[in-house]
């Protein structure tokens, strides 16, 4: 992969049914990506993987367990990597919230800047042997998922902290342009938006700077630090939202369209009533209430701050199962001091 400079799809999430029940319990037992056949050359899947960032810019979906098997569910341990084009797979784009301003090309502001995860169909896809990394070995399942997973809450705090800073920057230009950047209750949101962005950033990087090296030469990241972050992440993401709408003002809300604002009739008004302070144009201001109305309001992106990685439940029992808890009692316990 980092030879040829590839990207990668995580095909992990599937989508499920029946949530109490597991994957061979399933009415439908395509519910979850399973192995429906094998040959000599290789094994032939079916199932659907669902939200998959990124899928249509991957050069390879990497397709793995989304949970724990039993040995019942031997079919479902499967994992294997084949390019985003392979016969049989289908990309079905899913819709955000703001995407018909996309396809219309208006009112969206950078119209490059964007989150597309399609559901994946594997209708009955081919994947030869040499691509194949686990076929039946359910034992191995729950590591597989837990480490991937691990990871990915990691980088994610890496990634929303930036999220962060640039909505800090929005907050600060449009407060600017609104001339509140010196009212004190302004800046201190301000600074409240700062806090939660490095908090996470501290998080993600302790996660990195904390891993282990492993007995193949990689590092391990700390697992309860990474899932620390992404708890962290999927409440905090909310409150720098709020913080930045509270900033910005009802225009994020209701901002009149490019069409009005090109209209020969309407467009002089727009221009004259819309306008903020100083010598701004109002064109700037109109584009950073779009900016910030993406920020807050775009489906894809904002849910991924509560869903991305897994739900926070999934971070909680990590967290539970690798903490040492023996070390927290002895703490404790010295403190108090009890013998033992
Ligand atoms: C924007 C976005 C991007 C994503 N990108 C990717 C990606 O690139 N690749 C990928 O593989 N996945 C991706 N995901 C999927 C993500 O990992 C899942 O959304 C997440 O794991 C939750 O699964 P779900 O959506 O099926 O919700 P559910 O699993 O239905 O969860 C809903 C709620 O029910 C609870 N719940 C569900 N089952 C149980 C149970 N058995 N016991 C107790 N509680 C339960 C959950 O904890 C949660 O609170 C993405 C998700 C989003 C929103």
């Amino acid at each position: 992969m980092q030879t040829n400079d590839l990207t990668g799809n995580a095909g992990v999430t599937d989508v499920k049914g029946d949530r109490s029940l597991s994957p061979h319990q399933q009415e439908d037992k395509d519910l979850y990506l399973r192995v429906i056949d094998k040959n000599r050359e290789g094994i032939f899947v079916r199932g659907a993987k669902a939200h998959q960032t990124g899928s249509l810019s991957s050069h390879e979906i990497i397709v793995l367990p989304t949970r724990a098997l039993r040995q019942e569910d031997e079919d479902y341990a499967v994992a294997f990597a084949i390019p985003a084009d392979t016969k049989g797979l289908i990309h079905i784009v899913g819709r955000s919230s703001l995407d018909t301003r996309e396809l219309e090309g208006t009112d969206c502001g950078n119209i490059r800047y964007s989150k597309y995860c399609p559901t994946l169909i594997f209708d009955d896809v081919f994947v030869p042997w040499e691509r194949v990394f686990m076929c039946g070995e359910v034992e191995f399942a729950g590591e597989i998922v837990g480490r991937f997973s691990a990871f990915h809450r990691q980088s994610h705090g890496g990634c929303k902290a930036g999220k962060i800073d640039a909505m800090t920057g929005a907050a600060q230009i449009v407060a600017e342009y609104n001339g509140t950047s010196k009212v004190s209750h302004i800046r201190e949101k301000i600074i409240d938006m700062i806090h939660r962005a490095e908090t996470l950033y501290g998080c993600s990087l302790a996660a990195s700077y904390e891993g282990k090296k492993e007995p193949s030469g990689t590092y391990f990241i700390d697992p309860v630090l990474a899932n620390a972050s992404k708890i962290h992440e999927g409440k905090e993401m909310a409150e720098v939202g709020r913080l930045l709408v509270d900033v910005a003002g009802g225009f994020v809300a209701d901002l009149p369209s490019d069409r009005d604002l090109k209209n020969p009739d309407i467009g002089p008004l727009l221009q004259k009533y819309l306008k903020g302070a100083g010598d701004v144009p109002t064109m700037n201001r109109v584009k950073m209430f779009r900016l910030i109305e993406k920020m807050v309001l775009e489906s894809a992106d904002t849910i991924s701050d509560i869903h991305g990685g897994g739900s926070a439940a999934a971070h909680r029992v990590t967290i539970s199962r690798e903490s040492d808890m023996d070390y927290k009692k002895r703490c404790a316990m010295r403190l108090a001091g009890i013998e033992g």
